[in-house]
């Protein structure tokens, strides 16, 4: 079951000293984070440390522990197998790596502490936005994402309540901590992506099956926006021009066509939710010499992926699922 997909809604604020509670929308938090705004209820500014923080919204769907194994969970990952038993966190290290950690014995003991990892699952906004921050980073730039839905079983015993974000988001989060014996799986607030959502930590065995779709779509070509952004940008020069000038050491040479480009993407960049703004502009960055149409159609299809998520679902629901 599909629950409403909103990047925009509004979310729940708690207030760490004086315990006030109110919605706000991503505006206020934005402003909030600049310092602009105060807690209604004490006048706190964020940079205390109990100061207010999204919390989770008493009316969220996720709360009610029979519902969770209906909903449909998303992650997005650059794995294209995710997830598998057969997982050997230790097969990518070099056997200098395998030297500097210590030999054999530290490998298996660190390869064992990886497959002790709980997964992670949470609303389709999180595992969006969860790629375009990952998109920002060095190592993973470039990469191909998939996007997973999973279907929990239906037998799956919840754990009570939601836990406080646990510890590190990107997944250090040893699964025995977070869920009890008998549990499959643990609720928690995600403050990092779809911030205040909630998202779950699980093993393997509480995943009937998933659906994979490699993301983003590209764009069939035919809407306008990526016509006419092709054409804007091979009307102009792609060569390389140096800064010149006294500044010109500080100044990065760039082409009037990267330079175009990324003003096409801040451009998109800006019809998006708040939160979402520097992320996708980064994730939709032009690099130097690139296709022109390729970045376009990219660029257009990760802006679909908030903008238009009934694409992505429909591609979804052609894809037969695998079973874990
Ligand atoms: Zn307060």
């Amino acid at each position: 079951m599909e629950r409403r997909i909103d990047f925009s809604r509004e979310r729940q604020m708690l207030c760490g000293r004086c315990d006030h509670r109110w919605r706000v929308d991503l505006d206020w938090i934005d402003r909030w984070e600049q310092g602009t705004e105060t807690c209604p209820g004490c006048g706190m500014t964020c940079v205390h440390e109990d100061s207010p923080r999204v919390t989770v919204d008493p009316e969220d769907p996720a709360l009610d522990d029979d519902r969770v194994a209906q909903f449909s969970w998303y992650h997005t990952s650059t794995q294209p197998n995710w997830p598998t038993r057969d997982y050997d966190p230790a097969a990518v290290l070099t056997s200098e790596t395998r030297r500097l950690m210590g030999g054999g014995e530290r490998v298996a003991e660190w390869a064992a502490r990886q497959r002790a990892k709980a997964l992670h699952v949470g609303t389709y906004e999180a595992a969006v936005h969860n790629m375009l921050r990952r998109s920002r980073d060095q190592a993973d730039q470039g990469s191909q994402f998939y996007l997973y839905r999973v279907r929990l079983k239906p037998s799956v015993v919840v754990g009570e309540g939601w836990l406080v974000d646990p510890g590190n988001f990107v997944g250090d989060v040893v699964l025995d901590e977070v869920c009890l014996p008998g549990v499959g799986v643990a609720r928690y607030l995600n403050y990092h992506e779809d911030p205040g959502g909630l998202s779950l930590a699980l093993g393997m065995d509480a995943i009937a099956s998933v659906q994979r779709i490699a993301v983003p779509l590209p764009d069939t070509g035919d809407g306008g926006w990526v016509r006419d952004a092709v054409a804007a940008l091979e009307g102009v020069s792609g060569a390389v021009v140096p800064a010149t000038g006294k500044l010109a050491r500080f100044v990065r040479p760039a082409s009037s066509r990267a330079v175009l480009g990324r003003e096409l993407g801040a451009f998109l960049a800006g019809r998006l939710p708040v939160n979402l703004q520097d992320p996708f502009a980064s994730a939709a960055a032009f690099v130097e010499g690139q296709d022109p149409e390729q970045w376009a159609r990219r660029t257009s299809g990760l802006f679909d992926l908030i903008d238009n998520p009934t694409r992505v679902l429909a591609a979804l629901d052609r894809q037969g699922p695998r079973e874990v």
